[in-house]
């Protein structure tokens, strides 16, 4: 399936941020060139233009192409015949919205890294823009990329797990449990809120979750009272947050995000509990897939085996017990947008029907979990609404 991809011309591709030694921008690069459906044009990789430009040269780009701001990026490229028709915003959370405006209102398609914004106002006037212009705004819950996340979300679209009661989810890390920020650049801005936003580990981490609850059940959380606390002192934001989600179906949920779960590593998993069935994935062992029928033994489900849901098949790369992982994922969520803008173009392919991203609107909803939480912990923990209109 992949390989049949080819023949359709790559898109012109740029990238704002993701520069030398950031922490995301060469898993954005990898996964856009895993199927050859993007080709990196241009970019303003970096905050200090000069290492911006070293990078462009040595990622083989023309000297024309690298641009000191993304400003100047957005409107050279959208005046040259050839410029940029998708680019990705890879930069702290503050400069999200500029960037991906000016991008989005030159019709200019984007993948947004998460959180998309860092107020409800800017994350739906990017969504609105979006929708104007009639261009894609994903937004990188990358994980959403994983065969068996996706055949986890099928499992419960189709029933296999009745009616969902519960969900856990938790993204519980210990990269964070000392004061790193003192002498690492991509953790200090992660705690200033000017720049971060509201939140650090419920924005960095907990939205991840959220989305994938969301993602797999299908149902969104309504309602959510918070707790947050800042446990490394001197710290402005919280580097854990419990979260008591309910949802729109009458199910009950606690999202965990920590930074400070000395022992875990990465630290990402979810379990969903229906009447009939439940399931857990974790992201450190990303190809298997738990699944406990009521009243019947456990069985582990493996990516690429004939017994997944028929959509999944195209998203692997490698035969089963090969082990995929992060960049694969990645790789998913730019194939299917490349699909999309491909097909929205009147290019030769129609997106395959399962053609799966998260959207601008999974990002209002993401950055509305995130200030409801807020709020709620703000106040002593108070149920507060989580709903919003997209
Ligand atoms: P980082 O601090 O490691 O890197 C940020 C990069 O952006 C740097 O190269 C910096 O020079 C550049 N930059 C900053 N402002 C810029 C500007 N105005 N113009 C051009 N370049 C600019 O940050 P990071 O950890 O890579 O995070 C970047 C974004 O990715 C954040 O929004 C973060 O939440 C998100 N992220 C997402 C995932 C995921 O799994 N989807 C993982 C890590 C980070």
């Amino acid at each position: 399936m992949v390989n049949s991809d080819r023949h359709i011309r790559p898109l012109r591709f740029g990238m704002v941020g993701g520069g030398r030694g950031s922490q995301i921008g060469d898993s954005h690069r990898i996964a856009a060139r895993l199927d050859g459906r993007y080709q990196l044009v241009a970019g303003a990789f970096d905050v200090v233009p000069e290492r911006g430009r070293a990078l462009a040269d040595d990622l083989g780009l023309e000297p024309d192409r690298a641009y000191d701001d993304f400003r100047a990026m957005a409107a050279a490229e959208a005046e040259r015949a050839d410029g940029v028709e998708i680019v990705s915003v890879v930069t702290p959370n503050s400069t999200h919205y500029e960037i991906a405006r000016a991008f989005l209102e030159r019709g200019i398609h984007v993948i947004c890294e998460k959180p998309l914004a860092t107020s409800l106002e800017h994350a739906r006037d990017l969504h609105d823009v979006a929708r104007r212009a009639g261009a894609v705004c994903a937004v990188m819950y990358g994980y959403s990329g994983y065969p068996l996340v996706r055949q986890a979300r099928r499992m419960v679209a189709a029933g296999e797990l009745g009616r969902i009661r519960v969900v856990q989810a938790e993204f519980a890390h210990g990269g964070m449990a000392e004061p790193v920020e003192q002498h690492n650049p991509s953790a200090a801005w992660r705690l200033r809120p000017e720049i971060a936003g509201p939140s650090f580990v419920l924005g960095d981490a907990g939205t991840h979750a959220h989305h994938l609850a969301t993602y797999i059940t299908g149902h969104h959380a309504t309602e959510v009272a918070a707790e947050m606390s800042r446990m490394v002192p001197g710290r402005q934001l919280e580097d854990n947050a419990h979260v008591l989600m309910r949802f729109d179906n009458g199910a009950t949920g606690f999202l965990w995000a920590s930074a400070i779960a000395v022992g875990n590593t990465h630290g990402l998993r979810i379990r969903v509990y229906g009447e009939k069935a439940g399931l857990e994935w974790q992201q450190e062992h990303p190809n298997q897939l738990r699944f406990a029928p009521l009243g019947a033994p456990a069985r582990i489900l493996e990516r690429d085996t004939g017994y997944l849901d028929a959509s999944v098949a195209r998203l692997n790369r490698i035969s089963a017990g090969h082990p995929e992982g992060y960049f694969e994922a990645f790789g998913n969520v730019y194939r299917d947008v490349a699909d999309v803008v491909a097909a929205s173009r009147g290019g030769p392919a129609a997106p395959d029907a399962s053609a799966d991203y998260p959207s601008a609107a999974d990002g209002v909803r993401g950055v509305r979990f995130l200030d409801a939480a807020v709020e709620s912990a703000a106040a002593g923990g108070a149920w507060t609404s989580a709903t919003v209109d997209i």
